[in-house]
This record gives structure tokens, C-alpha cells and sequence, in this order.
């Protein structure tokens, strides 16, 4: 046999391989593109998530960490989880137990240009109480932190009023919360620091309207703890022009404390895989909320979209090779214990998530997915998922970097791809941590829409691996 023949042998043997491998490619594009509407077809179909999410808060309502209605919530998404065959467990976790009373009361007292006045508050998540007749105190504004600093001790025995708007030229709501929470997270403990009695603090949100919002406060020194209670940004401007104007007393009144902690659960269900079970890819989202409202879009829609998950490729009679499992996180809005709680387990099992998929950005129309890892691991993997993105253009799903969620962050160490489900936010924050976070406010097939996407999503890692 000459050289030149074995040559040309080698090549018509590439010739031949390389339009059967093409083939191979363009069937198992058409093949997943076809499973992908079908997992559209049946999210939008059925309304399985929708009635989850309906029974979550409509039947549960809201569910604080350590309440009566986050053990309901156990009980019933364990109960869902059971019913879809899927292994359930509970994991323990210790969860702080804060509670409201009576409402917040927060009241302009001595102003020349409009008497006294009551406006719309709420008091901060974990806040200590008032004395029973309240604080009353002339208030101090402010618009950062650092600026607190600056003022340190002329703000002894004043109530400091943190008024840092929002950035509403942000086209991603998150990004403008992100630029104004710290003055609720730290803005008590900073405050106390120097003197100060109490804190109201403008609500999160990028809107002007009449709905106070709450969410956690924390505080670092727990020697030095002072009140905190949130006003409407419609109130907040009002308070602003008054205070410019002359010097504004206001009486604060909060009942809100902190009872010894209580055992409470994460939720998980799963499906073992049947060729890399030890590869596990996690759907999620947060099982608590605030104690007002019903926890609608934050986050009883992120829990409907991981059980909705596994309900429709059960339905679908998807085999995965890898296990899938749904987990919903207890206690992110005030202490994360169910999340550490998780990841300890996972880590002391020597567990390997291969990918966290966590929706806790409210249940609007999906726009896409978020992605974070460790560098070298994003590098590889999205790399990898970017393969997929005509199989997701048609429905609108991007893939990106960014951060991924709460509950699914410490698992970062495990060298997986964290995923964030992210859905429209122009709406999510006139809801956020507000007593209008109700299930009305949820769009059946939004919802079923970002089921769909996580679904597909889910698949795909599945079945081709990262
Ligand atoms: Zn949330």
C-alpha cells in the first residue's frame, strides 16, 4: 500500500465521519429544541405551579422565619414533594424568631406648616422596640452612611432619617436597590454608634408611593441597638421638604422583638440520577417571607418554580441522568440560617453541586439566567452553556454573568455554576417586603413562563453535562 493511498484513505475516512458528526449535531439540536416546547407546552398548560403558589399564600400566607405559617409551609411543600414522588426530607436548622405586635407608628409632631401628621410606616425586620409612648426626637437627615460618621456625636439623643433615594435611572431595579440598602441593613447600628436614639429610613423602592416596605435590619454591636422603622418614599419627600424648612420633631413607636430561637426546615426533594447521580443540579428558592402580605414574589413564585420543575419533566417522563433535586430554603429574610444549614450538610456529605439554579427575583415574564462560579470554573462552563442560546432565543432567555442567590451562594466553594433565574424587575420592587405582595399580584402564565425556562434550563445541564 503506497503512502499516498494511505493519505487519501485517511482522508476519505475523515470525509465520511465529518457529515455524520454534523448530522449528529443538527438531530440532537432538533431533538432538544422539540423536548424544549414541549416543556413549554406543559408549564403553560396545566397550572400545577400557579395552584402551589396559590396555596402558599393565599392558604398559608405570609411565612417569617419561626412563625406558624413557615411550618405550614413545610408541612405543605413536603406534602406536594411526597405526592410527586419525589425523596423528601426536612433539614434542621435554628432560626431566629423576631416578631412585629402591634404596628409601627411613626408621627410628625410640631411642624408650623402642617401640625402633626401620621405617616405610612413600617417597622424594620428584627427592630427592638419603642418605650410604650414612643421616642420623640428632632430629626437628623441624611443620605449615606460615611455621612453619619461625619456628623458622630451632634447626633446624640436625635432620630436619624436616612433618606438616600433609590437611583430610578437604573434600568435593573436590583441594581437600584443594591445603591440604597445598606442605609437599612447598617443604618440603626451606625447611628447608635454615636448617640442616636432611634432611625426611620426611607423605604427600597424606586417608586413614590404610599406603601411602606420592610426587609432586615441588622445589628453588628448588639450593646448598641436603637429602633428602625421604614416610611413611604411618598412620606420620606414630604418629611425632606418640611425639615428643610424648620426643625421636624417625629414620635416613634415600634413593638417589634426578638424571641428565643426555634427550630425550623429546608425542604428537600429529589430524583436520584441514573448515570452521575453524584452530580447534583439543585432547583431552589426560599420557603420564608416577611410577615407581611403573602410573600408572593418574594419568594412563594420562586418556590412554585422549583417544585413546578420537577412536576413537569415528571410529567414529560424525563429519566435524568444526573439527580435533580428541589430544595426550599427557610429563613433567607432575616439570619440565612437554612442556607449555611444546607451547606454545611452538603459540604460535610463531600456532596458536588454541579449546578444551583435559586428564583428569587419574583415571578415576571423570565428574561434569563444569571451565572457565577469561581473563574476557572465560569470560564469552562459558560463557555459550555453559551451552546445552548438558540435553543433559548426563542423564548426570549439569555445567559449571563452576575450573581446567583442567597441560599445557593455558599455552595460556591464546591466549584459549580450558580444560576440566578431573572425575570422582568421594572415591578418587583413596588411589591418588595410590602403588604401588597400578594398572590393577585402574580401573573399565572409569567409564572408558568419562568417554570419553563428553569425547566429547560435543567434539562439541557442534564443531559449534556457542564
Ligand atoms: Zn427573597
Amino acid at each position: 500500500m503506497s503512502r499516498l493511498f494511505k493519505a487519501s484513505g485517511i482522508l476519505s475516512f475523515c470525509f465520511f465521519l465529518i457529515p455524520v458528526f454534523v448530522f449528529t449535531q443538527e438531530e440532537n439540536q432538533n431533538q432538544d429544541a422539540l423536548f424544549i416546547k414541549e416543556i413549554h407546552r406543559e408549564a403553560l398548560s396545566h397550572g400545577f405551579g400557579y395552584e402551589v403558589l396559590r396555596h402558599i399564600t393565599q392558604d398559608v400566607g405570609h411565612r417569617l422565619a419561626g412563625s406558624e405559617g413557615a411550618a405550614a409551609a413545610v408541612e405543605y411543600t413536603k406534602q406536594v414533594m411526597q405526592d410527586e414522588g419525589l425523596e423528601v426530607r426536612l433539614q434542621e436548622c435554628e432560626v431566629p424568631r423576631w416578631v412585629r405586635g402591634e404596628p409601627s407608628e411613626v408621627r410628625i409632631v410640631n411642624s408650623e406648616q402642617i401640625g402633626t401628621k401620621l405617616l405610612n410606616s413600617l417597622a424594620l425586620g428584627n427592630t427592638i422596640s419603642t418605650p410604650k409612648t414612643g421616642l420623640t426626637a428632632p430629626i437628623v437627615e441624611v443620605t449615606s452612611l460615611d455621612e453619619v460618621d461625619k456628623l458622630g456625636s451632634t447626633l446624640q439623643g436625635k432620630i436619624v432619617f436616612y433618606n438616600r433615594p433609590a437611583d430610578v435611572t437604573q434600568y435593573r431595579t436590583f441594581n437600584a436597590y443594591g445603591g440604597a440598602v445598606d442605609q437599612r441593613v447598617f443604618g440603626a447600628s451606625r447611628a447608635a454608634k454615636y448617640g442616636a436614639i432611634g432611625v426611620i429610613v426611607r423605604s427600597i423602592n424606586p417608586a413614590l408611593d404610599d406603601i411602606p416596605h420592610t426587609g432586615s435590619c441588622v445589628y453588628t454591636d448588639p450593646t448598641q441597638q436603637i429602633p428602625a422603622i421604614a416610611i413611604s418614599t411618598n412620606d420620606a419627600v414630604l418629611l425632606s421638604a418640611l425639615n428643610k424648612r424648620e426643625t421636624i420633631k417625629i414620635n416613634m413607636i415600634s413593638h417589634g422583638r426578638m424571641l428565643t430561637p426555634t427550630i425550623s426546615y429546608n425542604v428537600i426533594g429529589e430524583i436520584r440520577g441514573s448515570e452521575f447521580p453524584d452530580e447534583i443540579i439543585l432547583v431552589g428558592g426560599h420557603l420564608d417571607s416577611w410577615d407581611v402580605g403573602e410573600g408572593a414574589h418574594d419568594d412563594g413564585t420562586g418556590c412554585a418554580h422549583a417544585i413546578d420543575v420537577l412536576h413537569i419533566l415528571r410529567k414529560l417522563n424525563y429519566q435524568p441522568k444526573r439527580t435533580i433535586r428541589c430544595v426550599m430554603f427557610m429563613n433567607e429574610e432575616n439570619g440565612l440560617k437554612g442556607a449555611l444549614a444546607y451547606q454545611e450538610a452538603s459540604d460535610a456529605n463531600g456532596e458536588f453541586h454541579l449546578a444551583a439554579i435559586e428564583s428569587d427575583s419574583g415571578g415576571f415574564t423570565p428574561r434569563g439566567f444569571s451565572c457565577d462560579a469561581d473563574s476557572e470554573v465560569f470560564a469552562k462552563y459558560f463557555q459550555k452553556m453559551t451552546q445552548w442560546n438558540n435553543l433559548l432565543e426563542p423564548y426570549y432567555i439569555s445567559l449571563e454573568k452576575g450573581g446567583s442567590g442567597a441560599d445557593i451562594n455558599p455552595l460556591k466553594s464546591q466549584k459549580g455554576m450558580l444560576i440566578g433565574l431573572r425575570p422582568d424587575s421594572q415591578r418587583y420592587f413596588d411589591y418588595h417586603h410590602t403588604s401588597t405582595d400578594t398572590f393577585d399580584k402574580v401573573n399565572r402564565r409569567e409564572l408558568e413562563l419562568g417554570s419553563a425556562a428553569m425547566a429547560s434550563l435543567v434539562f439541557l445541564i442534564d443531559k449534556y453535562g457542564l
